[in-house]
């Protein structure tokens, strides 16, 4: 299939789901901000509390998820967002059970996106980049997809939430984020440095920053030429038939 382009995907509402604070910046930061710039309400929902995310032997984990909760929310501002909401389980050990899902599921029948953001669960490893995938990014993009269906679809589904109020939401699109296999590009040309002032937000994060900007503009450079345009950010995207 041909790659399709950002021209003809207008969401009103936008949702990341990720498991930690600066997964959604780091690998859809430009599409992001490009939905934001384009009118687009975006909401980040964040699944862990990024509680193990430092090599500081000083760091306490209470002290590293305060932090990384502020720099989200510097994040969100960053690129236009509207909210950012955390579910808190302990990072590391993102399980993909129904709990999980109720909880994906209850914040979107409450946000009611039309586009959803999420990784892609099927990335177990990356040999050109030399990546092991996350188990938490993994177990975040399948609870993911499942909340969008068939659970936040269905009324039937989760009566507790229905019977609480929480009405069925059909999500329109996922675009999933991963290293190959792309069949959609977002042109970000015009928002890579608000994805740069996203990411940058991310200080506890970033060892160097500036071999992290090289490595993005190069990954955008790379996109760019797949999708016809200086610079983009691929996706697996998916748009939800039932
Ligand atoms: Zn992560």
């Amino acid at each position: 299939m041909k790659p399709q382009t950002f021209a003809d995907l207008k969401p009103k509402i936008v949702l990341g789901i990720a498991a930690h604070p600066d997964d959604l910046d780091f690998g859809a930061g430009g599409t992001l901000a490009a939905f934001a710039k384009q009118g687009a309400e975006v909401h980040y929902l964040q699944l862990t509390d990024g509680g193990k995310g430092s090599s500081d032997p000083n760091m306490t984990s209470a002290e590293i998820i305060k932090i990384r909760q502020n720099e989200q929310q510097a994040a969100c501002q960053a690129i236009g967002g509207t909210s950012v909401h955390f579910l808190n389980h302990p990072d590391g050990e993102l399980e993909v059970t129904m709990a999980l899902k109720e909880e994906i599921v209850k914040v979107i029948r409450t946000i009611k996106p039309d586009v959803v953001i999420t990784t892609d669960p099927t990335m177990v490893y990356d040999a050109e980049y030399g990546i092991i995938n996350h188990s938490d990014h993994r177990a975040a993009g399948q609870a993911a997809l499942d909340a969008v269906y068939p659970l936040a679809r269905d009324h039937l589904a989760l009566p507790k939430l229905y019977a609480e109020g929480y009405q069925p939401h059909k999500v329109k699109t996922v675009l999933m984020t991963n290293f190959t296999g792309h069949n959609f590009f977002v042109d970000i040309t015009d928002s890579l440095e608000t994805k740069f002032a996203a990411v940058k937000a991310h200080a506890s994060q970033i060892q160097d920053y500036d071999r992290l900007k090289q490595l993005f503009t190069g990954m955008a450079e790379k996109h760019g030429q797949a999708a016809g345009c200086q610079y983009a950010e691929g996706f697996v995207r998916l748009d939800v038939m039932l």
